[in-house]
Formats: structure tokens, C-alpha cells, sequence
């Protein structure tokens, strides 16, 4: 299978003439060559992305939402074609992807395209004249997602794009290009205007350097780690260009003893291990008040053993594989050096032995809040238990972190509940519950989890530019 570039609505090949090996992480075998993009697709690319603005942005806000909701029927149509990809190179089990994932991408497609229709801009009177507020489109924007949710987060970032009259180079990661292009094949398919979606494959300096310096390129949105949004940043900060950052954490579950703990048990596991712990809102930090600290940790246990890890296209799989060898090699190191900072390894800890990356579900305890294990971002399936005495304590040890993305706490004491929703220092928290999502709502993280927000109206502002008009009334 080979994976062109998606250029003026046409499959293009890399002008290198270069392929990129795309592995199948539950057999660790190569399965389809991507294109090796450089800067002179980007530069196409963002070519037919500037010939195809004027027509988009000129459309009635409800045409480009028509297109949307074309695009997110269209995907509908192929629900399983495309949950099989997303299980085949990212390594996801085939239920997560047909059951959460895949879906979100049609919502996020469907929710942005009555966000086209619905976005008002604002007026101001009585003070001084009368002033609207134009939100204008950029023009050609740029997106850079991960790995780790394909489509979910490509379609994040593309859909407010779209609908606020933008037009989009998309830049998946080489890692998991498979939905990504189906996507693009779809749009074709169903006459997506040309130019208006394009996709460039490749590595991040070849082809993300090149679109974020590119002055032609008015935002950037990207979703990955802290160092690459560093970078990013960077590049783009000379240039006064605007960029929303969405980048990694390394979020604390607290859970008090008056918590229905036992109950919850299965959202608790699921928000330390869901996608092998490769979500960025992952609970990977579990804060525990010491009186239920023996009982709750014995439970875990059991739980997170009892995960059925396996080949993520059959049924019935919770957990799969790691996405490649390289993060594989990464969270083993991780809990190496986890092991070297004095960690108990309460279960996992180990790789299963077959073909594929599979590593066991991981909890370790013993370790402090300074150490790297509990500061540093693994992004797998291994947690830290750490135990507290009292309020004060549970919220130092949640904030002791760069990290500033998301938090769960689990409590029945209302008071409490938003005590700590008020001192955690943290872009989103959930009570009793995670990732519970509305669309409508600000996402997004402090510190070194990013900058700015996506989300609802938040994304919509942040692919527009507002334009004041002041009228002097008398
Ligand atoms: P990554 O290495 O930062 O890569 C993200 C994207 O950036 C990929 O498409 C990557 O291309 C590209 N890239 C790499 N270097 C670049 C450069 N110099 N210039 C421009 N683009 C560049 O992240 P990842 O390993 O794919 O994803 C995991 C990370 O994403 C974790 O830290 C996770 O927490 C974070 N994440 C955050 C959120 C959020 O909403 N906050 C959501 C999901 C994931 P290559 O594939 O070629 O490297």
C-alpha cells in the first residue's frame, strides 16, 4: 500500500521521490510505504491551499457547512473501514476506535459545522459609537497532529479551520498516515472543493518546519509534546504567528476516602490505561488518601492485571500494542529508570513476549513527587501510586509538576470537589468522572501542556481574525 500527499484534491507523489515504512504495531511488521514529504510538496500544498482560499472563504457559512456534514456522512458510511485503519497502525483495539474514537471525528466534523452557521460576531454600543466585530478568516492554515488519536485530532483541528472559512495543509504524523488519507481519498470522492483540504506527509523537520516558517501560512495549530511545541513556538514567535500549542501531561487522579472509589473502578482504570496510556489525558499519577490506600491499590491491581492485552483488531482486546518500536522503547526505559529510582513494581512492568509492542499495564509505587518518574511524560501504560494524608498535601502533590493539561477527583464532599477544581493548576478537571467531553468547551492545558485553547467557540476565535469597526453615531 502507498500513501500519496493529498494535493489540490489529487493523490501526489513525494517530490523526493522517498517512502517512509508504516509498521503494523500489534506484529511489528511493515505494511505500507508513506510519502517522504519535503519542503517542495509543502510548498504545492500550500500553493493550492492560497488558490483555493478566495472561493471557501467566500461561500455562505452554511455551504461550508454543508460540506462538513457531507464529509462527516461520508465517513459515517465507512465507520468500519476506517475503525479497522485506525486499529491497524495505530495499534488501538478495534472497539475503542469503532465505539469512541471514529465517531468523535464525525462529531467533531458535524459539531464545527453548526458552529459555521451558529459563530456570531460581537457589537458594543453606548459607551463610544457603535462598534462591530468582523471574525474574518485567516487564509491558509497550518495543522500538525500526533499519533496518538489519527483522525480524532486531525478532524479537531481541521473542522473549526474549515467552517471559519480557512484553508488547510495538514501534516498527520508519519507514524499513523492511514486515516488521514482515507480522509482525503473521501473528501475527493465526494467533490470536497479542491485545494481546500490538502495533506503533506513526512517527519516533522521536513515537513512541519517548512509549513510553520512558510509566511504564506497565517496559524498554526499543533498537538504533540512539550519539546516539539517548543520548538514550534520558536520558529513561529519571529515570524508573530499564531500558534495553539496542545501538548503533553501528566495528569493526577486524587481520590479522596469518601469517594464511591469501588464503583468507579472501571472509569478509574480506564483513565490510567485507555489506549495503552497513550492519551494525553491519561491519569498516569494516582493520589490516594492514605485510609483507602491499601484497599484501593490492591484493587488496581487486580484490575489492571486482569486487562486483556492482545491483537487489537480482535474483539474482545482492551489494550494493545504500543504504536512503535521506538515509543516501545521508550516506556521501557521509563520504567528502568522507574525501577532505578527505588519503584515497586506492583504488577507489569514487563513486554509481553510475542511480535508487536505490547507492554503489560504498569503500576509502581514507592516514588516521590520529585522524582522524573512522576515529573516526566512516558505516555504508556504505566501509573505511580503515591498516598496523602489531608487536603493541602493531595493538592501539592497533584501540582508538583510542569505539567498543567488535566486532573480527576473523586470525592462526595461538594465542598471539597470544588476546592481542589480551584487550586489544581490545570487546564481542565473532572469530578467523579473523565473524559467526559462537551465540544463546547475550552481545551486545553498551563504550563508545560500548552498554549491557548481548542474547543467550542475558542477555536472558532482562534482561525478567525477580529476586526473592529467603529461608527460615530451623532
Ligand atoms: P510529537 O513527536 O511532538 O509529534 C507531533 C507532530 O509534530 C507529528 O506530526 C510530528 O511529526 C510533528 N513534528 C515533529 N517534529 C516537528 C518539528 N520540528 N516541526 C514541526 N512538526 C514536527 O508528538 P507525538 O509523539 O506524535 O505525540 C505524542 C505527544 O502528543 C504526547 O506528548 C502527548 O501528550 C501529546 N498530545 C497532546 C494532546 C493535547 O491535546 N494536549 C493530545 C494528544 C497528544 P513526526 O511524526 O514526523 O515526528
Amino acid at each position: 500500500m502507498r500513501l500519496m500527499h493529498w494535493i489540490g484534491g489529487l493523490p501526489s507523489p513525494p517530490a523526493s521521490g522517498g517512502w517512509i515504512e508504516v509498521f503494523e504495531p500489534g506484529t511489528g511488521r511493515a505494511f505500507a510505504r508513506v510519502a517522504d514529504g519535503n519542503g517542495e510538496d509543502v510548498e504545492r500544498a500550500i500553493s493550492a491551499a492560497s488558490v483555493a482560499w478566495p472561493a471557501w472563504s467566500g461561500l455562505a457559512n452554511s455551504e461550508r457547512a454543508r460540506w462538513l456534514e457531507t464529509l462527516a456522512s461520508a465517513i459515517e458510511a465507512r465507520l468500519e473501514d476506517f475503525a479497522r485503519a485506525e486499529a491497524r497502525d495505530g495499534g488501538k483495539p478495534l472497539a475503542l476506535a469503532r465505539e469512541v474514537e471514529i465517531p468523535r471525528a464525525i462529531a467533531n466534523l458535524r459539531f464545527y459545522a453548526h458552529a459555521a452557521t451558529q459563530f456570531a460576531s460581537e457589537s458594543h454600543h453606548g459607551q463610544a459609537g457603535l462598534n462591530y466585530t468582523l471574525r474574518l478568516p485567516l487564509g491558509v492554515v497550518a495543522t500538525i497532529s500526533p499519533w496518538n488519536l489519527p483522525l480524532y485530532l486531525l478532524t479537531w483541528k481541521i473542522a473549526p479551520a474549515l467552517a471559519a472559512g480557512n484553508t488547510v495543509v495538514a501534516k498527520p504524523s508519519e507514524v499513523t498516515p492511514l486515516t488521514a488519507t482515507m480522509l482525503a481519498e473521501l473528501a475527493a470522492e465526494i467533490g470536497f472543493p479542491p485545494g481546500v483540504f490538502n495533506l503533506v506527509h513526512g517527519r516533522g523537520p521536513e515537513v512541519g518546519e517548512p509549513l510553520v516558517t512558510d509566511p504564506r501560512v497565517r496559524a498554526v495549530s499543533f498537538t504533540g509534546s512539550t519539546a516539539v511545541g517548543r520548538r514550534i513556538a520558536g520558529l513561529a514567535a519571529p515570524m508573530l504567528k499564531k500558534v495553539s500549542l496542545e501538548l503533553g501531561g501528566k495528569n493526577p487522579t486524587l481520590v479522596f476516602a469518601d469517594s464511591d472509589w469501588r464503583a468507579q473502578l472501571d472509569v478509574l482504570v480506564r483513565s490510567a490505561f485507555q489506549n495503552s496510556g497513550q492519551i494525553c489525558l491519561c491519569g498516569s499519577r494516582l493520589l490516594v488518601e492514605r485510609a483507602v490506600y491499601d484497599a484501593f491499590r490492591d484493587a488496581l491491581v487486580e484490575r489492571a492485571g486482569a486487562l486483556r492485552l492482545g491483537d487489537p483488531l480482535e474483539d474482545g482486546t482492551e489494550l494493545g500494542p504500543l504504536v512503535s518500536r521506538q515509543h516501545f522503547d521508550k516506556v521501557m526505559a521509563g520504567i528502568a529508570r522507574a525501577r532505578d529510582e527505588g519503584a515497586r513494581v506492583l504488577c507489569g512492568g514487563v513486554a509481553l513476549e510475542r511480535p508487536g509492542w505490547f507492554v503489560q499495564p504498569t503500576v509502581l509505587e514507592g516514588l516521590g513527587p520529585d522524582c522524573a518518574t512522576n515529573r516526566e511524560e512516558l505516555f504508556g501504560p504505566v501509573v505511580t501510586l503515591q498516598p496523602f494524608d489531608n487536603d493541602g498535601e493531595a493538592l501539592a502533590l497533584a501540582n508538583a509538576c510542569d505539567y498543567g493539561l488535566s486532573a480527576s477527583v473523586w470525592t462526595r464532599d461538594l465542598a471539597r470537589a470544588h476546592r481542589m477544581a480551584a487550586g489544581l493548576q490545570v487546564g481542565m478537571v473532572w469530578i467523579n468522572t473523565w473524559l467526559l467531553r462537551d465540544l463546547r468547551t475550552p481545551f486545553g492545558g498551563s504550563g508545560a501542556s500548552g498554549l491557548g485553547r481548542e474547543g467550542g467557540l475558542e477555536a472558532m476565535r482562534f482561525f478567525t481574525e477580529p476586526r473592529n469597526v467603529g461608527l460615530k453615531l451623532d
